[in-house]
C-alpha cells in the first residue's frame, strides 16, 4: 500500500517537475521570441531583412507574426522617410523664398517664419526667449492692424506698408478650433526702382523730343505760308503738319502721365463740384455740339478736398471718352454723390459699352479696344491710365461697370 502510494507520489512529482520544466522552457522561448520581435519592430536597417530571418520554421505560429511585423515595420519606415523628405523639401522652399513669411496665432504670437522675414525686419530670435509676438518684430501699426482685421473678418487682406506689399490669409491651425494667419511680405523696392527708371526715361525722352518737334513744326508752318495757293505743295505738306501735331500731342500726354505717375505729393484744396464740372463742360462744348450729345449733371455733394487740376483732367478724359465712344447714343450723365467713406464721381453713357474681355486691361497705357477705330478718333490710349494714376495719388480707385451693348459707367471714388 505504502509502496503504491510512493509510486503514485513519484509519478505526480515527476509530472509536476516535467510540467514546470516545460513551462520554464516555454517562458524562456516566449521571452526570447518577444525580444526578437521587439528588436524587429525597432530595427532601422530593415530593407535587407526577409521573412524567416528570425523564425526559421515557416509553419511556426510566430512566423505569421513575424511576417505581419516585418510588413508593418517596412511600411512605417517608408512613410517616415517620405514624410521626412516632404518636410525637408518644404523647409528648403520655405527658407529659400524671397518673400518674407510669418505665421501667427490669434494673440499675434509668432508660430513660424522664414529667413527673408528675419532679414526684412532685421530680427533674429534669441535662444533664451521662447515666444515672440508680431509687435516685438514689427512696430508699424498698419501691419499689426492688417493682421488683427484679417482675424476679425476671417478674410484675406492686402495692404501696402512702407516698401512692402502685405497679404494676410487666415488659416485653420493644427488645433481646429483656433485660427492662424499667414502673412506674406513682398519687397517692392526693386520693382519701384525699375518703375522709377521707366517713368524717368519716358519723361526725359518726351522732353527731349519736344525740341526737334517744335523745330519741324515751326518750319512746316513757314512752308505752309510760303506755299499757300499752291495745292500740289500743300498736299505734300498737310500730312507733315498733321503728324507733327499728333506727335506733339502724344509727347504732351506722355509727359503729363509721367508727372502724375511720379506721384508727387498732392496739394488738396476744397473744391466745388459744380464749378469744376461747369468748367470742364465748357472745355468740351464744341465736341458735344459736333457729336450732338447732351450731358445731365446730378450734384448730391457740393464740395470736397482734392487736387483740383487732377479732378479736372479726370472728368475731362472720362467725358471726352463718353462723347467719342458712345456711338449714336446721345445721353451722358455725370453724378456726384457721397458714401460714408468716399465722394464718388460717376460718368455714364449708354453707348456700345466695353466688352468684358477688355475691361481688365482698359486702364493700361496705350490699350485701346478697337485700335483702328480709336486711332481715327485721335486717341493714344493714355487717357484712362492718367485717370487711374490720378485716383491712386488720391488714395482712391476707379472702377468700370459696363456690358457690351449696354453703355459704360466709370466710378471714381475719392476717400474723404
Ligand atoms: P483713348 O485716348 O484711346 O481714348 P483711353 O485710355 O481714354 O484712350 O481709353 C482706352 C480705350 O477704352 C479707348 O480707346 C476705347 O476703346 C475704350 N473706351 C474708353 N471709354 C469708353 C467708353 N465710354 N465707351 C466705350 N469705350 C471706351
Amino acid at each position: 500500500m505504502i509502496q503504491q502510494l510512493i509510486w503514485v507520489l513519484s509519478i505526480v512529482l515527476i509530472a509536476i517537475a516535467a510540467y514546470l520544466l516545460s513551462y520554464i522552457q516555454f517562458r524562456r522561448m516566449i521571452a526570447q521570441q518577444t525580444k526578437q520581435m521587439i528588436a524587429l519592430m525597432k530595427a532601422e536597417d530593415i530593407d535587407n531583412m526577409k521573412i524567416g530571418d528570425i523564425y526559421s520554421q515557416a509553419d511556426s505560429a510566430f512566423s505569421d507574426l513575424e511576417r505581419a511585423a516585418l510588413y508593418l515595420r517596412k511600411k512605417y519606415l517608408r512613410l517616415r522617410r517620405q514624410s521626412q523628405e516632404e518636410r525637408t523639401g518644404y523647409e528648403t522652399v520655405f527658407s529659400g523664398l524671397k518673400e518674407g513669411i510669418v505665421t501667427v496665432d490669434q494673440n499675434l504670437r509668432i508660430i513660424s517664419f522664414n529667413e527673408s522675414f528675419m532679414s526684412f525686419f532685421n530680427w533674429a530670435p534669441i535662444k533664451e526667449q521662447s515666444s515672440y509676438f508680431l509687435h516685438d518684430v514689427i512696430r508699424d501699426p498698419q501691419v499689426i492692424s492688417t493682421f488683427k482685421k484679417s482675424f476679425e473678418k476671417n478674410e484675406i487682406l492686402k495692404n501696402e506698408v512702407d516698401v512692402f506689399q502685405l497679404f494676410v490669409t487666415p488659416l485653420p491651425s493644427r488645433n481646429e478650433n483656433e485660427l492662424w494667419c499667414l502673412g506674406v511680405f513682398y519687397n517692392l523696392s526693386e520693382i519701384r526702382k525699375t518703375e522709377k527708371i521707366r517713368i524717368d526715361f519716358v519723361a526725359n525722352a518726351s522732353h527731349e523730343m519736344r525740341t526737334p518737334l517744335t523745330v519741324i513744326k515751326g518750319y512746316s508752318e513757314l512752308l505752309k505760308e510760303k506755299f499757300s495757293g499752291r495745292p500740289d505743295e500743300m498736299a505734300l505738306l498737310e500730312p507733315i503738319l498733321q503728324s507733327t501735331d499728333q506727335m506733339s500731342d502724344l509727347m504732351d500726354e506722355l509727359l503729363n502721365l509721367s508727372k502724375v505717375e511720379m506721384g508727387r505729393s498732392l496739394v488738396k484744396t476744397r473744391l466745388s463740384t459744380n464749378a469744376v464740372t461747369e468748367d470742364v463742360l465748357r472745355e468740351v462744348e464744341n465736341l458735344l455740339q459736333l457729336r450732338e450729345k447732351k450731358v445731365e449733371v446730378d450734384f448730391q455733394v457740393a464740395e470736397f478736398a482734392a487736387a483740383e487740376e487732377a479732378v479736372r483732367q479726370i472728368l475731362r478724359n472720362l467725358l471726352i471718352n463718353a462723347i467719342k465712344y458712345s456711338g449714336d447714343a446721345s445721353e451722358i450723365k455725370v453724378t456726384w454723390l457721397k458714401t460714408p467713406t468716399h465722394v464718388q464721381m460717376r460718368v455714364k453713357d449708354n453707348g456700345p459699352g466695353i466688352p468684358k474681355e477688355h475691361q481688365d486691361r482698359i486702364f493700361e497705357r496705350f490699350y485701346r479696344v478697337d485700335k483702328g477705330r480709336t486711332r481715327d478718333q485721335g486717341g493714344f490710349g493714355l487717357g484712362l491710365a492718367l485717370v487711374k494714376h490720378h485716383m491712386l495719388n488720391h488714395g482712391g480707385t476707379v472702377k468700370l461697370i459696363s456690358e457690351s451693348g449696354a453703355g459704360s459707367e466709370f466710378i471714381c471714388e475719392f476717400p474723404v
